[in-house]
C-alpha cells in the first residue's frame, strides 16, 4: 500500500517525466476511476496543456497545468505511476494515460481501483474540505502544532498517528516504525505520554519519513536497526531479539516488541 513516502516518490517521478511537457492526449481507460467530472471532460481539460507544477499532501499528488487547474491523483491501496516510451510497453491495469507531444506516456496504474483521479482549481480547498491534517513532512508543521493536535486527546497513540485528519501521511507501517523507535506501545494512551515522549514521537516521525522518502519507501534498503525490515510474523526485535507480537488496532495489524515497547509511562526513556 503506498504510504506518504511512496507518494513523495511518485511526485518526484511525475516531475521528472511530465513537468514542462505538452500533453498530446489524455485518455481515461476506466471511467470508474474519475470523480467529480465526466471522463471526457477531464480528457478535454488536459489535452494541449502543459504541466507546470506539482504539490503533494499525504497520499494526494496534485499536478497543475498552464490552464491553472490541477490534476488530482490519489493512489488508494496500490496505485502507482509508470512512464514508457513505446506503446508495446503499456502496463497492465493502466487506468489513465497521458501521452506527450514529444513522445512517451505516463500511466496511472491502479489494479484494485481503490484510488481516484479528478480535477480541481484549489488543492488547498480540497485538502481542507477532506478535513486532512497538516502534511507530516511540511517544514511549516512544527512541534508546537503537533502538540496542539495531540495533547489533551483521548485514546491510544497508534490510531491517532494513523488518523489522516490529525496528521496526513503516516500509515500503518510507518506508525509501527515510529512507535518502535520511541519505545512506546501502540496501545499506550496519549494522555499518559510524557512531554518528552510526545516530542520524541514528533522528531522520530519526521526522521523516519525523511529516511523513507530518500529511499523511495524501499523497506529493504532501510537501516538494519530500523523496525520495518524485521516486521513480519515470528521475526525478532532488532534491538533485543525478543519475538515480535501483533495486535489489531483500528482494523489493522500492528507489530511491536513486547519487551522494548511498554504501555506504562516512564518505563522507557
Ligand atoms: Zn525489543
Amino acid at each position: 500500500m503506498p504510504e506518504m513516502p511512496e507518494v513523495a516518490g511518485y511526485t518526484k517521478y511525475f516531475e521528472k517525466c511530465a513537468l514542462g511537457r505538452k500533453i498530446a492526449s489524455a485518455r481515461v481507460r476506466d471511467a470508474r476511476i474519475v470523480r467529480g467530472l465526466a471522463a471526457g471532460e477531464l480528457e478535454k481539460e488536459l489535452t494541449g496543456r502543459t504541466f507546470v507544477a506539482t504539490r503533494q499532501h499525504g497520499k494526494y499528488l496534485f499536478a497543475q497545468t498552464d490552464g491553472g487547474k490541477w490534476l488530482i491523483e490519489h493512489f488508494g491501496m496500490n496505485g502507482r505511476l509508470w512512464y514508457f516510451e513505446d506503446y508495446g510497453e503499456a502496463p497492465k491495469f493502466d487506468r489513465f494515460l497521458i501521452s506527450f507531444e514529444s513522445g512517451g506516456a505516463l500511466s496511472y496504474v491502479n489494479p484494485r481501483m481503490l484510488g481516484w483521479i479528478g480535477l480541481t482549481e484549489d488543492p488547498g480547498g480540497l485538502i481542507e474540505g477532506k478535513g486532512l491534517g497538516p502534511s507530516a513532512l511540511d517544514p511549516l508543521f512544527d512541534y508546537g502544532e503537533f502538540k496542539r493536535i495531540f495533547s489533551g486527546r483521548k485514546g491510544e497513540i497508534k490510531p491517532a498517528l494513523m488518523n489522516q485528519k490529525l496528521v496526513a501521511g503516516v500509515g500503518n507501517l510507518y506508525a509501527d516504525e515510529i512507535l518502535f523507535q520511541t519505545r512506546i506501545h501502540p496501545e499506550m494512551h496519549i494522555a499518559r505520554l510524557s512531554e518528552k515522549q510526545l516530542k520524541s514521537v514528533f522528531d522520530t516521525m519526521k526522521e523516519v519519513l525523511r529516511t523513507a522518502v530518500e529511499r523511495n519507501g524501499d523497506i529493504g534498503s532501510f537501516p538494519q536497526e530500523y523496525f520495518l525490515p524485521h516486521r513480519r510474523k515470528s521475526a525478532t526485535c532488532p534491538a533485543c531479539e525478543n519475538e515480535l507480537e501483533t495486535v489489531k488496532i483500528a482494523g489493522r495489524t500492528s507489530y511491536f516488541c513486547p519487551r522494548c515497547q511498554k504501555k506504562e509511562p516512564g518505563q522507557n526513556r
